[in-house]
């Protein structure tokens, strides 16, 4: 096959093989940005859609290891974890363990615990991502954006004032598939502190 890139006759292909185009060959130039991302990406494009969807990823998160789960803290009701697909790097999700769909579904136990789970999760990012502002919120059902719609989650999005990335000196030096797990062991760690 030619695949020198040289144009003419270049095989239409599937959205798989495009997927996997070396990103020095993308046009513009790469930034910061770009390679925090993409390790993320990486993880959905290999996994498939079919295999995220097998079962809600809710309900068989607190099942791993923290490390394997992103989760940073286990409550009683409720648990935290970094979401794999971040808006922002440090954004977290928290969920209560049970499958439910909405808010008002919740117990008054669950919906204390959430809330106290949210302002802790503020705190320790304030700490340790020193993020200027919070976007916070549960987008419930598909229509209003959710992207699993059958188990409720509260977004926490640190923000900052440049939106410029989170623990840069750890983005610029170490392997960009450690991110995520760098950043939910720092996050972890400063929970109970
Ligand atoms: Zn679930």
């Amino acid at each position: 096959m030619n695949d020198d890139g040289a144009g003419s006759g270049a095989p239409e292909g599937d959205a798989a093989d495009s997927a996997l185009v070396d990103a020095a060959t993308f046009a513009g130039v790469p930034d910061e940005f770009q390679r925090l991302w993409t390790p993320h990406r990486m993880a959905y494009i290999q996994a498939g859609p079919e295999v995220l969807r097998k079962e809600c990823p809710f309900c068989e998160a607190p099942r791993k290891s923290d490390e394997d789960g992103l989760i940073v803290f286990r409550g009683r009701t409720a648990y935290a974890l970094l979401n794999l697909f971040p808006y922002n790097s440090g954004h977290l999700l928290v969920c209560p363990y049970r499958h439910i769909a909405t808010y008002d579904q919740a117990t008054d136990e669950e919906v204390a615990e959430i809330g106290a789970l949210t302002q802790q999760g503020m705190r320790v990012l304030r700490q340790v991502s020193r993020c200027d502002g919070f976007n916070i919120g549960m987008n419930q059902g598909h229509v209003a954006g959710a992207g699993v719609d059958e188990h409720l989650h509260q977004h926490i999005v640190p923000r900052w004032a440049s939106d410029a990335n989170f623990f840069p000196i750890i983005a610029k030096t170490k392997a960009l598939p450690q991110l995520l797990g760098d950043v939910r062991r720092a996050i972890a760690d400063a929970w109970n502190v």
